[in-house]
């Protein structure tokens, strides 16, 4: 310590799927060492052995991977566990020094001297001179006077009178550290300049400055609680409610750039007007100071939208790459080897400026690949109306002759569309649903020069069964 290097450190608790919150928390961390020349260290805070899991870890590891946060280019994993001595060895050195005591006060007598309150320990066993023992937990004792300021880059200076910091335990009967002191332990051990976290840590954070103190360090960490993130409700964000879970925008085909920057903008801001920008920016104009205290939105539409702009950016080989995860099983219903690339780099082009996320492309492309269409009911009993079946007579017969080009089967199906009456909205729609089982898709007639002549043909009569059946 004291060499001035700044040294931040994301801390997550694997007990449970990747929350967007860690995500936005660790990428403030990133750039923060980026900003500053520093080191980020990843520590995983594995203490609570009843809830955590080690696929947990794997799954931040992966990804934190996935937003460029790979491994090699930080410090870590360090697993909290494996400090579990540095942690009991504080412990001890805190009593030894005459600064936490022994506790034998059970939850219930507590309620019974301070009438139910909830202000926290009373301070009853700070004097009785307690030796270690079963159902002796270790408090550290707080000052009665003065108050404790914290310096935050994104709060100010909070203060906090000492008298309303109750005297908190640090060490479990067993000798075994809680969160609060073993954090701070790693934290100091580690040499860590920055904790940047998110806010519903703001509460912890005089107790764990006493403990800096207490532990010997010259001066505290800087802090910076980052703002909750909040749904459009203006509730914080929950796993229970809302869809929270880095993995499942992954899955559904959200690019990593496009994550990113959306997640830069809860509770920061690009200079300028325009939100979207190359991450190259963000990381040379990123500053925890500009971060604002105020609760982040977390709007899932703005986030979608930032994907289809994101996805549009690409170049269409890009595209086609980066759809690959969807087009074999399990993420596409058809056989693996119906699959076709060069049928997919066809319409790709066409699927691009369509789709906001990846996952959308199978219900664009199924049509492509599947042994039939894939009807949706809904979408035939609309357009299956008369006049369709005279209507897919005719086109059968007809799409049997003319040229099989986008611009000579739109003529067609116009002109005959015209004869029935119909306007080429009308008269495409049950040639769509024909073909690819829905309404809405790709544009039709090219779709149709790319499936070819004979499947298309074959689709139609099947149509034409179909209703004749009834
Ligand atoms: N393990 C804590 C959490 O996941 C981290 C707290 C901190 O960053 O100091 O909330």
């Amino acid at each position: 310590m004291g060499s001035g290097r700044v040294r931040v450190r994301f801390a997550p608790s694997p007990t449970g799927i990747f929350h967007v919150g860690g995500a936005r928390s660790a990428l403030f961390n990133w750039l923060a060492a980026l900003r500053a020349g520093g080191d980020f260290v990843l520590r995983i805070e594995d203490t609570d052995a009843s809830r955590n899991r080690p696929e947990w870890t794997d799954g931040i590891i992966s990804a934190l991977d996935w937003l460029g946060i790979s491994p090699g280019r930080y410090e870590g994993p360090v697993l909290q566990s494996s400090r579990a001595d540095r942690h009991r060895a504080a412990a001890v050195r805190l009593r030894e020094a005459g600064l936490a005591y022994y506790c034998d006060c059970t939850r219930e007598a507590l309620a019974e001297r301070t009438g139910n309150a909830q202000h926290g320990y009373d301070g009853f066993c700070r004097d009785r001179g307690l030796e270690p023992g079963p159902g002796r937990a270790l408090r550290f004792r707080t000052p009665d006077e003065g108050a404790t300021t914290v310096r935050d880059l994104i709060r100010g200076t909070p203060e906090f009178p000492n008298d309303t910091i109750e005297d908190f335990v640090i060490a479990r009967a067993d000798g075994s550290a809680v969160f609060l002191l073993a954090n701070v332990v790693d934290d100091l051990e580690m040499g860590i300049t920055h904790v940047i976290r998110g806010e519903e840590h703001l509460s912890n954070t005089p107790k764990q400055q006493l403990l800096w103190a207490a532990l010997g360090a010259e001066e505290p960490p800087v802090w910076a609680h980052v703002p909750v993130i909040v749904n459009e409700k203006r509730q914080k964000l929950s796993k229970r409610r809302d869809k929270v879970a880095l993995e499942s925008y992954r899955d559904e085909g959200y690019l990593p750039g496009a994550m990113k920057n959306y997640l830069m903008l809860l509770g920061w801001a690009p200079p300028g007007e325009d939100e979207i920008v190359p991450w190259e920016t963000i990381e040379s104009t990123f500053d925890l100071a500009d971060v604002k205290p105020s609760p982040a939105f977390f709007d899932e539409k703005k986030l979608r939208a930032f994907n289809g702009e994101y996805i549009r950016a690409l170049g269409v080989e890009e595209f086609i790459a980066a759809v690959q995860p969807w087009l074999a099983p399990p993420a596409a219903p058809w056989a693996a080897d119906a699959f076709d690339a060069d049928v997919f780099a066809a319409v790709a082009g066409l699927a691009q400026s369509r789709v906001s996320v990846l996952s959308e492309i199978v219900p664009m492309v199924d049509f492509l690949f599947l042994p039939e269409a894939p009807v949706d009911d809904a979408a035939w009993a609309k357009a299956m109306k008369p006049p369709a079946a005279e209507l897919l007579a005719d086109v059968h017969d007809l799409f049997g002759k003319v040229e099989w080009d986008a611009e000579s089967l739109k003529t067609t199906l116009t002109e005959l569309g015209e004869r029935h009456g119909l306007k080429l909205a009308k008269a495409q729609a049950p040639v769509r649903v024909a073909v690819t089982g829905r309404t809405v898709g790709l544009p039709l007639f090219e779709s149709l020069e790319v499936f070819g002549r004979e499947a298309t043909r074959r689709r139609l009569a099947a149509a034409r069964e179909r209703l004749a059946a009834g």
